[in-house]
């Protein structure tokens, strides 16, 4: 079997279980996840490593909010590229207007379906969604 190189993922979620779920979900497969817990830890993650390949962003966290680190990355020209998945709590509409706006490729409500999650994330950093062996959820 041939082994497929693991795409590095950046996840910042203040919510510990969540960033837990999608590390689980997402190292199924040919994913490696890094967990930050707030937006400020988010950027210094960034900082220190070249490697991250597609970065989840919450709304809602200390610091600095997933949508004030998203404006940060696509000012940057290191980062202008880096795929971006934008997840918030129900009922916030105006956060989806303002995400797309500043350039997120996607954007998620809690709760999300962890297959959903995994099928944005390998069609946004082109691994195979069939085949990879990852069990239906
Ligand atoms: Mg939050």
């Amino acid at each position: 079997m041939v082994e497929q190189p693991r795409v590095h993922v950046l996840v910042a979620d203040d919510e510990p279980h969540i960033g837990r779920i999608i590390k689980m979900k997402l190292e199924q497969g040919p994913f490696t996840v890094t967990l930050a817990y707030d937006g400020r830890e988010a950027l210094e993650l960034m900082e220190s490593d070249p490697t991250i390949a597609l970065v989840l962003l919450d709304v809602m966290m200390p610091y600095m909010t997933g949508l004030d680190v998203l404006a940060r990355l696509r000012a940057d020209d290191r980062w202008r590229h880096v795929p971006a998945i934008v997840l918030t709590a129900a009922g916030q509409e105006q956060q989806h207007k303002q995400a797309i706006e500043l350039g997120a490729n996607e954007f998620l409500t809690k709760p999300f379906s962890p297959k959903k999650l995994y099928a944005r994330a390998a069609e946004l950093t082109g691994v195979p969604t069939e085949g990879t062996g990852v069990p239906e959820r």
